[in-house]
């Protein structure tokens, strides 16, 4: 059963009393609400590193970083929602630790949280650049509305960023900077721009982007310092030893999954915490879910970890209800979004690194209106993705959930009918 038809027995009277969230993210948000909605009245509390209420953090590479939308509108739960359903906020409050045996969670204050059930959400934190200089001020990552607000000020007409990454939040911060007028220049290991997650064809269309809106892209080069005048930045060397001039650099080389409190639990770790179909980690006491969870997919018989919107979003309800004594899974195929300058678009499924596929494009590539399909060796869709074009998403989920198997050649041709593809 999927997320969002999970049952939770809130009625069961040998069920949880005291139920602790660590993580203050979309994940932590929605957990509680989700536990509040299930009907769940005992004691909650949520606790969480950040200042802020729980936000949500699409908006801080696009929307809020270009001044568009504000803080409020990221918020996932009003300050009075936490308040009238009497969940127990503990903002700019850190975990510790976790004494599972006493099922007790360690406050960095010294306060102890016991728990009948716990959840963590903690998320992920920004991978670090490791070269000399990369301590210096001027030297931004993109992870917390701090971080957004920080990079915002230096963005503008006359500055000049340099983008460590072509991952997601590379190009998105690119375009956002872009917008605000700012030199931009876009560093990157690989060949092309999200060739992991993409590959060379739709990688290209994205250096395509990028150059046509003024990023200057430097693709196979890395970097060897950074540059450094006056104590702040003043740019990055390259492999090569150009020096490119930078009144900022923004490093989004990536994530890993935050993981401390797991392993104070003595957890079973790898790629993240390691949680079954129904989100619970080798503890049955501690469930995990968002950025840390590595899910035993019952769907896609494999592990997925990833770091997406809408599994923040939706993996709390699953856990919810498996924590009020549901037997629920969660098999909700992974989806996310992303906007860069005009282009908006939907991916949706999982094409494990290094698999099998060969690509199907539906329309025009270069003209950035068209959906691509990863097909694997039974003809089978495993991941689609619409780019410019919308209203794919529903259609095209069942055929990947089914394992539908298509042509093609069929597939290819945007005047053929989805249902007339299927072999
Ligand atoms: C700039 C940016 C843009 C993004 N854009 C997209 C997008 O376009 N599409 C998409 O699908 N996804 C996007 N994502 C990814 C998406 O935001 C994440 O997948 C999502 O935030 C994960 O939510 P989470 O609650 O699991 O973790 P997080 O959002 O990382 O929240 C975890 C929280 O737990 C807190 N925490 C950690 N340890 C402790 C502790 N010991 N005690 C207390 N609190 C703790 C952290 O401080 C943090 O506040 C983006 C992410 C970023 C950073």
């Amino acid at each position: 059963m999927a997320g969002a038809d999970a049952t939770p027995n809130a009625a069961d009277t040998t069920g949880p009393t005291r139920i602790v969230v660590v993580g203050g993210g979309l994940a932590g948000a929605k957990a509680v609400e989700a536990l509040r909605s299930a009907g769940y009245a005992g004691s909650l509390t949520l606790v969480a590193a950040e200042d802020e209420l729980p936000y949500e953090r699409p908006p801080l590479s696009k929307s809020y970083l270009m001044g568009e939308t504000s803080f409020d509108e990221a918020v996932v739960l009003s300050a009075d929602w936490y308040t009238d359903n009497d969940v127990d906020l503990r903002l700019g409050t850190r975990a510790a630790s976790v004494d599972a045996g006493a099922r007790c969670v360690q406050l960095a204050d010294g306060t102890d949280l016991p728990y009948d059930k716990l959840l963590l959400a903690t998320g992920a934190v920004p991978r670090r650049l490791v070269v000399p200089g990369a301590d210096t001020q001027g030297v931004h990552y993109l992870r917390t509305r701090a971080d957004s607000d920080a990079l915002r000020a230096v963005l503008g007409p006359g500055h000049r960023l340099v983008v460590i990454g072509a991952g997601w939040i590379g190009l998105e911060a690119a375009a956002a900077a872009r917008h605000a007028g700012a030199e931009v220049t876009v560093v990157e290991t690989a060949e092309f721009p999200l060739l992991g997650v993409l590959g060379p064809q739709i990688g290209a269309m994205f250096a395509d982007l990028h150059r046509a809106h003024g990023v200057d892209l430097r693709l196979g080069a890395t970097i060897n310092e950074i540059v450094i005048k006056d104590g702040v930045v003043a740019g990055v060397r390259l492999g090569d030893g150009t020096v490119v001039s930078a009144d900022a650099v923004l490093v989004g080389i990536g994530v890993s999954p935050d993981v401390a409190l797991a392993e104070s639990a003595g957890l079973a770790l790898d790629n993240g915490v390691l949680v079954d179909a129904s989100l619970r980690t080798s503890d049955p006491d501690i469930l995990a879910v968002g950025d840390i969870a590595n899910h035993d997919h019952p769907l896609l018989h494999t592990r997925v970890r990833v770091e997406h919107w809408a599994t923040a979003l939706n993996q709390p309800a699953t856990a919810a209800a498996v924590m009020l004594g549901g037997d629920v899974t969660y098999s909700a195929l992974p989806y996310f979004f992303s906007d860069q300058y005009d282009l908006g678009l939907e991916y949706l499924g999982h094409v494990p690194r290094d698999s099998d596929t060969s690509m199907v494009i539906r329309g025009d590539l270069s003209g950035r209106e068209f959906v691509a399909f990863w097909i694997d060796r039974d003809s089978c869709i495993r991941a689609a993705m619409n780019v410019n074009v919308w209203d794919v998403v529903d259609t095209v989920r069942p055929l990947i959930v089914d394992s539908v198997r298509v042509d093609p050649v069929a597939l290819a041709d945007p005047s053929i009918d989805y249902a007339t593809c299927v072999r």
